[in-house]
């Protein structure tokens, strides 16, 4: 329950006026919301919380957004939320969630700012297969544990592509990085020239060399399990999909060894304990 002093400072979302009045509830099937009345232009609406026109809980949303990110299918999250919370939904609707929430919270998440922190910066790319073409999901990411701060999913893998994330890249760095460290494919020469600073670039000879992408390996190894489990035909969902399991990565999903997420890691301090999906799309909104 929301105290009345706290209508008064409610927005209108019709005309944005500061100031309402409570005026009942409204409610389906499945939950309830205070609803809200201006006291500009008298009418009705109820808080745009990041779950305005979805008639489903917003608990039950952000659940299917965990398991579905955290690698279970859609047709498995259905049935748990019938087992265990005799919610009734489609598998499409379960894919729509992740598509729209995992896209909103990554644009407003790309915005904010990480110290590296004096660690290198991995890049790699991973060629999934979106509707039967192979496409490449690029991926770049600081030390251990990897925090993602830029990627993309494109069908080519053309200079343009990794120059655009570099610049990504640097519009989000506090500092430079002590070294970008790449499989060497040609585009990411692209470095090259984009800042005039002492950054080395280092391509990957072996393995026994230091540094090495060994451990961007194993962040492609999460991918590529995340990728396994579902057929991706097209590009722009499967683009919001990726975008969103990088946001599962990097905010929700917690290192198994270090018990901390690879944002908490760079020092990143949001309030998300408990359900860190709901208050991502709260932040978000
Ligand atoms: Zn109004």
């Amino acid at each position: 329950m929301v105290e009345d002093t706290d209508a008064l400072s409610v927005r209108c979302r019709f005309c944005t006026w500061v100031g309402t009045r409570k005026a009942g509830w409204r409610s389906n099937r499945r939950t309830k919301k205070q609803r809200y009345r201006c006291r500009c232009c008298k009418k009705r609406s109820v808080l745009d919380d990041g779950f305005l026109k979805r008639s489903h809980r917003p608990g039950t949303i952000t659940k299917a957004l965990d398991l579905y990110f955290s690698g279970l299918g859609p047709g498995r999250i259905v049935q748990y939320l019938g087992r265990h919370h005799r919610v009734r939904v489609a598998r499409k609707t379960v894919l729509d969630w992740a598509r729209a929430f995992g896209r909103c919270v990554y644009e407003f998440l790309r915005a904010l700012v990480v110290h590296p922190r004096g660690r290198n910066l991995h890049c790699d790319e991973k060629r999934p297969k979106v509707g039967r073409r192979e496409s490449y999901f690029w991926l770049m990411a600081l030390g251990t544990p990897h925090y993602i701060v830029a990627a993309n999913l494109t069908r080519d893998k053309g200079w343009d592509r990794a120059k655009a994330l570099f610049r990504e890249v640097r519009g989000r760095l506090l500092a430079p990085v002590l070294a970008v460290v790449t499989d060497g494919l040609g585009a990411y020469n692209s470095w090259t020239g984009m800042v005039p600073s002492r950054t080395r670039h280092v391509v990957v000879g072996s393995f026994d060399a230091w540094p090495n992408n060994n451990r961007i390996e194993r962040l492609n190894g999460s991918v590529a399990d995340f990728l396994r489990r579902r057929g991706l035909h097209r590009m722009d969902r499967a683009r919001d999909l990726l975008l969103g399991w990088t946001v599962h990565h990097n905010y929700v999903n917690r290192h198994s060894r270090l018990d901390v997420t690879p944002a908490e890691a760079t020092g990143a301090r949001l309030p998300l304990e408990g359900d860190a999906w709901r208050k991502l799309i709260a932040l978000a909104t």
